[in-house]
């Protein structure tokens, strides 16, 4: 029987770490810095861990940003949003997408993909954040509408993302 190889990347482009810069990068073309998720990170938790710092938040944000299966979801999330807005997908989806449906519900699905890493304190928050949408997710959402970017699965991404550095810091730091 002829055995099968298994699949391994020519030039590792897939490790963790790669992947990690080019989701920097292209969060960064879509409007988003990491340091935006952090201070927004930053404001929420303030409330519970007394002199937080930014800094310690953005650590937070990157351990995140770090982790394979919120890179997956990071990817895929913008990729359609791209996609939307260049009009290559197909009807009905493509309306959908681009209307940001109020009842489509995918993008909040994909986004809870990276608050599963943090367990039940991720999904609390990011229906918190998702309710709220403080900060720069409230700009997403707006902005989405007047420029005409696509930003369907790019706010629900940054608010999971928010949650996910939340609870990592919750996980930390409750005693
Ligand atoms: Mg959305």
């Amino acid at each position: 029987m002829k055995e099968e190889k298994p699949y391994v990347p020519e030039d590792n482009r897939l490790n963790d770490l790669t992947k990690y810069a080019e989701v920097k990068k292209r969060m960064s073309e879509r409007g988003v810095e990491l340091i935006e998720i952090a201070k927004l990170t930053c404001e929420l938790q303030s409330q519970y861990v007394k002199d937080i710092k930014v800094e310690t938040c953005l650590e937070h944000v990157e351990r995140v940003v770090m982790k394979r299966e919120v890179q997956h979801a990071i990817l895929t999330g913008l990729e359609l949003d791209i996609l939307a807005e260049k009009r290559i997908l197909s009807e009905p989806l493509l309306s959908m997408i681009l209307g940001d449906y109020g009842l489509f519900g995918i993008d909040e699905i994909l986004a809870l993909s990276i608050v599963n890493v943090y367990g039940s304190i991720g999904f609390t928050n990011f229906g918190y954040v998702d309710k709220l949408k403080p900060g720069i997710i409230g700009k997403l959402d707006r902005q989405g509408k007047e420029t005409g970017q696509c930003n369907t699965f790019l706010d629900d991404i940054v608010g999971a993302i928010v949650a996910a550095a939340a609870s990592s810091i919750a996980h930390k730091y409750s005693v």
